[in-house]
C-alpha cells in the first residue's frame, strides 16, 4: 500500500469566456474530469474531427515559445498560451483533466492564474485511486541562452529561486525564491499578472500582438510605474515570471522534486529544460 499523494482531477464540468491575450479571439474554455492516469488533454472542440493532444503524447520539441507565449502541438490544431492555466493546474496538483476550446488560444482573463483557479475550484478538486507520479531530479540540468539561464538541482521538494533583470528602472532587478506548495501558490504566486513595459506595449501592438491585452489583464509598466492600475505585489514581475515557469514545467504533466534556478529564463528557455528533463 503505498500512503504517498493520489492522482487528482475535477469534480463537474466548468467552462468560462474571454478573449485570447495575443490573438484577441473570443474562446470558450471547458474544463471535464478525466480517468487516472490520462494526464491533461486539450481538445479543439472548433475544428473537424476535434483533434486532440495529450501531454503525455506530446512529441519531443513540440512545445515551442512563439511571441511571448507557450504554443502546443503544430498547424492549425496548436494550442497557444498554455502557461496560465497549466500552472494553475500545477498548483491545484490537477494531474487528469481535459481542457476544450473552440478557438487557437487560451482566453487570457485576468492576466495571472487566479482566474484559473478560482473556475478549477468552482468545479471542486477530487482524489482518484492511483498514486501521484512525479519527476524526483536526480542530477543536475542546466540549459542556457545569452544572458539567461535555468537549472533544476535535487531537492526534496519543488522550489523555485527566478531573478528578473531589466535595463529599466521601473521594473530593475528582482529575485523571489519560493516551495511551491498550494497553499502558496494560491496566495503568492497565481494573482501575478502578465506584463510588459510601455514602450513593449506599443511595439507588440504594432506587431500584431497583444491585441486582447487591457489595463486590467496585462500590467503596463510606465517611467512613473504602473499605468492604470496598483501593483498587487511589489515584486509582480518576478512573481508572474515564476508562474510562467511553473506552467511551462507542468507540460512534463507531473510535479517535479527539485530546485528550479533560472535567471531572465523565458518560454524558449523553459521548454529546452522540459525537453532535456523528459530525454532523462
Ligand atoms: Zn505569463
Amino acid at each position: 500500500m503505498t500512503s504517498g499523494p493520489k492522482q487528482r482531477t475535477i469534480a463537474k464540468s466548468v467552462s468560462v469566456e474571454g478573449l485570447g491575450l495575443q490573438t484577441g479571439g473570443k474562446v470558450r474554455l471547458t474544463l471535464k474530469s478525466s480517468p487516472a492516469d490520462s494526464g491533461i488533454t486539450f481538445v479543439r472542440t472548433d475544428l473537424p474531427d476535434k483533434p486532440s493532444l495529450n501531454l503525455r503524447l506530446l512529441a519531443l520539441g513540440s512545445s515551442d515559445a512563439v511571441e511571448r507565449r507557450t504554443t502546443l502541438g503544430f498547424g492549425p490544431g496548436q494550442i497557444q498560451t498554455t502557461e496560465h492555466l497549466l500552472a494553475a493546474l500545477s498548483g491545484l496538483s490537477i494531474d487528469n483533466i481535459a481542457v476544450e476550446l473552440d478557438n487557437t488560444e487560451l482566453p487570457g482573463l485576468d492576466g495571472s492564474a487566479k482566474s484559473f483557479v478560482d473556475l478549477i475550484k468552482s468545479s471542486g478538486v477530487v482524489e482518484q485511486e492511483k498514486a501521484r507520479n512525479s519527476l524526483k531530479v536526480g542530477r543536475v540540468t542546466a540549459c542556457s541562452a545569452k544572458d539567461s539561464l535555468i537549472a533544476v538541482f535535487p531537492d526534496e521538494q519543488f522550489r523555485i529561486s527566478y531573478t528578473l533583470s531589466y535595463k529599466d528602472p521601473a521594473i530593475g532587478t528582482q529575485f523571489y525564491s519560493i516551495i511551491v506548495n498550494e497553499k502558496d501558490f494560491e496566495t503568492e504566486i497565481a494573482p501575478a499578472r502578465t506584463f510588459c513595459l510601455e514602450e513593449e506595449a506599443r511595439e507588440l501592438l504594432k506587431r500584431g500582438l497583444g491585441k486582447g491585452a487591457n489595463y486590467d489583464n496585462t500590467l503596463v509598466i510606465g517611467k512613473a510605474g504602473p499605468v492604470n492600475t496598483a501593483l498587487r505585489f511589489p515584486n509582480e514581475p518576478v512573481r508572474h515570471k515564476i508562474l510562467d515557469l511553473i506552467g511551462d514545467l507542468y507540460i512534463l504533466g507531473m510535479p517535479i522534486m527539485g530546485h528550479v534556478v533560472a535567471i531572465k529564463s523565458g518560454h524558449a528557455l523553459n521548454a529546452e529544460l522540459v525537453k532535456k528533463l523528459r530525454e532523462g
